[in-house]
């Protein structure tokens, strides 16, 4: 027993290495990723069942790297956060979520909204509200198309600043959406203070929700929140029929996952978008 707690510590310390090793790898070639133009945007629909509309498209970041290959925004994004590299990146991807979306409203392509993920260093940079205002007057983008995925981690230090830098936002028109709503922190007091548009409710609770009671006990609760509010409620990460309609018996109506369709790259999008005119 001895001696399989010392090998589970050796290799628990491997790992510990290859990963601190494999973080150096990804900090360095993350700092070339946007001039080396190794990032592309997918686009995820999110769909209203009750009609079969498209509400939008959530906007997810993929990067391409020449050796270490395909590397999963949820191994890279995290990393970029701590350096703050995220900042430079998050800007990349709000322009060119808003380029695309300008040059398909000039082809007259209807796409609902963009959703735009935010972190929570980019968000409370400095300079935030005016790299919007500027991204939407270079990029024509109306921003009222524009959405904005903010994950709790954004609202725990709800500073009088931050609550500024969201109304000065929405004045403007641009939307937010709470992001994996359910996973952050208990506190739901920043509801009352903050001007917020959409509830997601977090995959983790619609994995199971066909067969465990308590993730269907939460995810009612947090639709009857929302209708409560008056803010609709996304199902995120559905992939089977039976839980969308689980989650439908509970009053959502709102869906996005991959029985609706994975991210898609421009041109695959652009079939979809094309197909819904
Ligand atoms: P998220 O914002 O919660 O995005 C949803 C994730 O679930 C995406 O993973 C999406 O591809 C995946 N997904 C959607 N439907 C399904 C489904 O039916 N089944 C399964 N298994 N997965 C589904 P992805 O693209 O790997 O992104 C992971 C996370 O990385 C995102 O989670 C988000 O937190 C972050 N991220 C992605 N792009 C950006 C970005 O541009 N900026 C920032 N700040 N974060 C981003
Ligand atoms: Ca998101
Ligand atoms: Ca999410
Ligand atoms: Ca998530």
């Amino acid at each position: 027993a001895k001696d399989q707690g010392r090998d589970t510590f050796r290799f628990y310390s491997e790992h510990l290495t290859r990963q601190a090793f494999q973080n150096v790898l990804i900090d360095s070639a993350l700092r070339e990723a946007v001039s080396r133009q190794e990032f592309r945007l997918a686009f995820q629909p999110q769909v209203n069942t009750d009609n079969g509309s498209l509400l939008g498209l959530e906007v997810l970041l993929r990067w391409h790297h020449l050796t270490l290959g395909t590397v999963s925004p949820s191994q890279f994004i995290p990393q970029a956060e701590r350096t703050g590299l995220i900042r430079d990146i998050g800007h990349w991807v709000l322009e060119q979520s808003c380029l695309q979306g300008s040059r398909w409203i000039a082809e007259g392509l209807q796409f609902g909204h963009l959703a735009v993920n935010v972190s929570a260093p980019q968000f409370r940079a400095e300079d935030f509200v005016a790299q919007v205002r500027k991204v939407l007057a270079d990029t024509e983008f109306p921003p009222e198309k524009l959405e904005l995925e903010l994950t709790e981690s954004v609202l725990v230090h709800d500073t009088e600043k931050l609550i500024e830098n969201m109304h000065e936002l929405r004045a403007l028109g641009v939307m937010f959406a709470i992001d994996d709503f359910g996973t952050g922190y208990s506190s739901l007091s920043y509801l009352k203070r903050m001007p917020i548009d959409r509830l997601k409710l977090d995959k983790s609770f619609v994995d199971h929700i066909v067969s465990d009671d308590s993730d269907r006990i939460i995810a009612g609760a947090v639709l009857a929140l929302g209708k409560a509010m008056g803010l609709p409620v996304i199902a995120e990460g559905i992939e089977q029929e039976a839980q969308a309609r689980v989650l439908q018996s509970l009053g959502c109506k709102h869906f996005q996952g991959y029985l609706y369709g994975r991210p898609m790259y421009g041109p695959r999008i652009e079939v979809v978008l094309r197909a819904h005119l």
